[in-house]
């Protein structure tokens, strides 16, 4: 299922074809798994697919099989490296909006040690904002949409 889509200009393609080195951990015909530069924790690793997709709404559901069936594992042997390591973020950016900054889609694993580590995130609860019928227009548009892709 690999495709050799490359693109010239794509820092995390040139990783993919070793153009760029990387601390890489793992790696099988469809994904790469290395060493994010920031370490915003220690550990913090990043899997991509090799085939170049911009973000989640380019997958098809073969390339996202191929992807997301190895984060569980990649994540265990993540934890299992540090006794330290007490939970995990798995974040996914897409667009600029929500703080892509590398546009060939990737999984941040983010090892977590303490409340004071250097990585944060912050959701605030605006239930209160929406009337029922306003979460039910909101299903239902979604909804019509399920099974387009
Ligand atoms: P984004 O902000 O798009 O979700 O995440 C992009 C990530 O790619 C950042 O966490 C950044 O540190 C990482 N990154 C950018 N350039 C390189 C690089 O050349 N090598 C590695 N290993 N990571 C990189
Ligand atoms: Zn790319």
């Amino acid at each position: 299922m690999k495709e050799g889509k490359h693109m010239t200009d794509c820092i995390f393609c040139k990783i993919v074809a070793n153009e760029i080195p990387s601390f890489t951990i793992y790696e099988d015909e469809n994904i790469k798994v290395f060493l994010d530069i920031s370490q915003t924790t220690p550990g913090h690793t990043l899997v991509i697919p090799k085939k170049h997709v911009a973000d989640i709404f380019e997958y098809d559901q073969a390339l996202a099989s191929a992807v997301f069936a190895k984060i569980p594992m990649i994540a265990s042997a993540i934890k299992a490296s540090n006794p330290d390591i007490q939970g995990m973020n798995i974040i996914n950016n897409n667009g600029a909006i929500a703080y892509q900054s590398v546009f060939h889609s990737h999984f941040h694993l983010i090892p977590r040690y303490t409340t004071k580590d250097t990585f944060k995130i912050s959701f605030k609860d605006n239930s209160k904002k929406y009337a029922p019928d306003q979460l039910e227009s909101m299903m239902s548009s979604i909804k019509n949409m399920i099974g387009e892709k």
